[in-house]
Formats: structure tokens, C-alpha cells, sequence
């Protein structure tokens, strides 16, 4: 039976770069067999614009109906002084937690191609090529107690609360032993365990959990370890799986460890599977509608779709590969962009992906 991909285009460079990505799944279905259904919905700015909602009824009925989403970016500076009820960043985590989405993963891979891209030695971050899967629907970004409330005082007092069960843990911690057993089959659990007991729960149902997976080689580090690590010798991870703020901040270290925000695709899965795929950079209204964004992200985020929701890793394999062709003729979008290389607009990318998925 086809699988069903909803796709969201959203806000600023959302449709431009959601656009290729779609070429390139058309190519797939056209080219290679690939047996899929596409829908397009509203969501984000473009929701609230034509529906007066950033996640109108209508979409959340195609999200529960598809296997997968596609998201571009929402938000930008026209909706910033909406209620924050109806800001295009809730269609967002609205979609999250309709559909379930608890686990994140977003990888931070560097093409040896782009090594010069890196703030870092290119020693030290060429080849790079790791995961961090994070928790994304519990923690201290959901916890209550939280608020700020007035003492009688008079002084106010902020509060918020780190809280796991040990299923949510359990869960999350499974998903990335999964991952890692297609992988190096290495994960390195990121906590705060001699400060914080919730974590150090966390450390303890991990490793109740890794019993049931013998060959995954299963290590810990605390958060401040682990961001000093990763910018001293990123390559020693293969996984880690963390909590929703620690894995939030530290995947934004990995990402820059790349020096290029336009490359790096996510993944966001519930219990069985279906996922939300996405580029981690935002919507860009800086550069929306001249053409130059860089559709590689989202469209390195559709081989992930591929190979966690579709089960279709030859087709993710496949897009991997173009996009590693297309980089080695040395096109290059002006985010990634050096001296001697032939400069790209988004359109010309998506195309050269497209001819280079027909080539391999
Ligand atoms: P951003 O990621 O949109 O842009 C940061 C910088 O990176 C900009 O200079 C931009 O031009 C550049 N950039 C981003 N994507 C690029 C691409 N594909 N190709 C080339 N250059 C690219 O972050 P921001 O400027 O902080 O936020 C802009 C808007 O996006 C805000 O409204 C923000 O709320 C929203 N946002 C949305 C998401 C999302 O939809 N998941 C994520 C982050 C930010």
C-alpha cells in the first residue's frame, strides 16, 4: 500500500526549499518505484494568513492521516506581534504533541567536502557523523510546578520542574539503542547524575534498558563533560541520547561543529515510528524569495523519513549518495559557499540532486 506524506511548507524559505525536496521524492516515485501518496497542508503563518489558526483543524486531520510530515520553517517578523496563542511556532508544538513526537533525532554530519565550513580544524571535524537523540515531550520544559508567582514579599519567584517517569525514560533511551544498533552501536547517555536525582533515575533506567540490547557498547557523561567534549573531539560519539533541554542545547553545539545550518535535517518520532522531518534552521526571512536558500537540509531530511518512517533505506541511501555527488561538482549555495566553487541558487541545487539521484 502507498505510504502518505503530508507535506507543510510553512513560513519565509519553507516553500522554496520544500519544493526541491518534493522533486526529489517525485523522482523517486517517477524514477524508482517509490510508492507514495503527497498532500500539501497550511501551517504556521501561511495557516493563520488563509485560516486565522497556525494549525488549522484540516492539517492535524492530514498530519494523523500520513505516515509522515514534511515541515519547512514557520514564523518570521509579520506574525511576531501576534498572541502568542497564535504565533506560527505553535502550529509547531501543536504538531509535536498531537502526533506524539517524543523523540528527536538530529544529526550533525560534516561531507568532508565542506570540512572548511567548520569553525573548527578541519582535523578535528572532518567526517564528522553523529546523533543526538533527545527527548522532546517531557522534562523541565513541561514540568510543573511552573511560573512565576510573588512572595509575600513581594519578591517574585520563577520556577519550573525537571520531571521523568521511568517509561519516558525507558522509551527514549530504547529509540536510540535501536538507531545505534544500525549504526556503530555506541551510545553515550548525557545526565547530570551527581546533581540532579531526576537524572540520576535516568542514568539508572538506562541502564536497566541497555540489558536488553548486549551488544550496544553503553556509556555516561555529565552535560558539561559532554559539551566540552563535543567541541574538543566530537568524533569519539556515535549516539547520545539526552534530556529535552540538555539534548536542545547540546544539538545546536553539534550542529555548529558543521558551519553549515543549511545541511543538517531532524527527525521527530512517537511509539510507532511515524515522524515529523524537518531542517533544523528556521524560516530565514532574511533571504526568503530570492532563491538562494539551501534546500540540502530538507531534502537530506526526506532520506531520513525514508529510512525511520518509510522503511525505505536503499531510497535514503540513494539521496545521501546525489547529495555527496552534487557537492563533489562543487556547487555550492551561498551558506556554503568557498573560494573556487561554483555558486548555486536553491532551484539549481534541487535539480542537480535530482539529475544526480538519475546518475547513481
Ligand atoms: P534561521 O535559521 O531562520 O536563520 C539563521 C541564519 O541562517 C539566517 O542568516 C539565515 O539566512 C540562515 N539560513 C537558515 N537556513 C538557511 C538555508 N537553508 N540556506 C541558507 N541560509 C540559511 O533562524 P532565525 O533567523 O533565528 O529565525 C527566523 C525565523 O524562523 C523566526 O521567526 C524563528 O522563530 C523561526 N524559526 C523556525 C524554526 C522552525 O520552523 N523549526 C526553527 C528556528 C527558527
Amino acid at each position: 500500500m502507498s505510504k502518505k506524506i503530508l507535506s507543510l511548507p510553512g513560513d519565509g524559505i519553507g516553500p522554496e526549499i520544500v519544493g526541491e525536496a518534493v522533486k526529489v521524492l517525485t523522482c523517486l516515485q517517477d524514477d524508482f518505484g517509490l510508492d507514495i501518496e503527497m498532500t500539501e497542508g497550511l501551517v504556521g503563518g501561511a495557516a493563520y494568513d488563509a485560516a486565522g489558526h497556525p494549525l488549522p483543524e484540516a492539517t492535524l486531520d492530514l498530519a494523523h492521516d500520513a505516515d509522515a510530515v514534511l515541515l519547512g520553517a514557520v514564523g518570521g517578523p509579520k506574525w511576531e506581534s501576534l498572541d502568542i496563542s497564535v504565533r506560527p511556532e505553535k502550529g509547531l508544538l501543536g504538531l509535536r504533541a498531537e502526533l506524539g513526537l517524543f523523540a528527536n533525532l538530529r544529526p550533525a554530519i560534516l561531507y568532508p567536502q565542506l570540512a572548511a565550513a567548520s569553525t573548527l580544524r578541519a582535523d578535528v571535524v572532518s567526517g564528522l557523523d553523529i546523533l543526538i537523540v533527545r527527548e522532546l515531550t517531557g522534562g523541565i520544559y513541561f514540568g510543573k510546578p511552573r511560573g512565576v508567582e510573588t512572595l509575600p514579599s513581594g519578591e517574585r519567584r520563577g520556577v519550573n520542574t525537571l520531571v521523568y517517569t521511568e517509561s519516558e525514560i525507558d522509551r527514549i533511551c530504547r529509540v536510540a539503542f535501536d538507531i545505534a544498533m544500525k549504526r556503530d552501536k555506541r551510545v553515550c547517555s548525557v545526565d547530570k547524575a551527581n546533581v540532579l536525582e531526576c537524572t540520576e533515575l535516568w542514568r539508572e533506567v538506562a541502564i536497566k534498558a541497555a540489558a536488553d540490547y548486549p551488544e550496544i557498547e553503553l556509556s555516561h557523561m555529565y552535560v558539561d563533560n559532554a559539551a566540552m567534549q563535543l567541541v574538543r573531539a566530537p568524533k569519539q560519539f556515535d549516539v547520545m541520547v539526552t534530556t529535552n533541554m540538555f539534548g536542545d542545547i547540546l544539538s545546536d553545539c553539534a550542529a555548529m561543529l558543521t558551519g553549515s545550518i543549511g545541511m543538517l535535517p531532524s527527525a521527530s518520532l512517537d511509539a510507532d515510528g511515524k515522524g515529523m522531518y524537518e531542517p533544523i534552521h528556521g524560516s530565514a526571512p532574511d533571504i526568503a524569495g530570492k532563491g538562494v536558500a539551501n534546500p540540502l537540509a530538507t531534502i537530506l531530511s526526506v532520506a531520513m523519513m525514508l529510512r525511520y518512517s518509510l522503511d525505505a533505506p536503499a531510497h535514503a541511501e540513494r539521496i545521501e549518495a546525489a547529495v555527496s555527488a552534487v557537492l563533489d561538482t562543487g556547487l555550492r549555495t551561498p551558506d556554503i559557499f568557498s573560494e573556487g566553487a561554483e555558486r548555486a541558487g536553491t532551484r539549481q541545487m534541487g535539480d542537480a540532486v535530482v539529475s544526480a539521484l538519475r546518475a547513481v
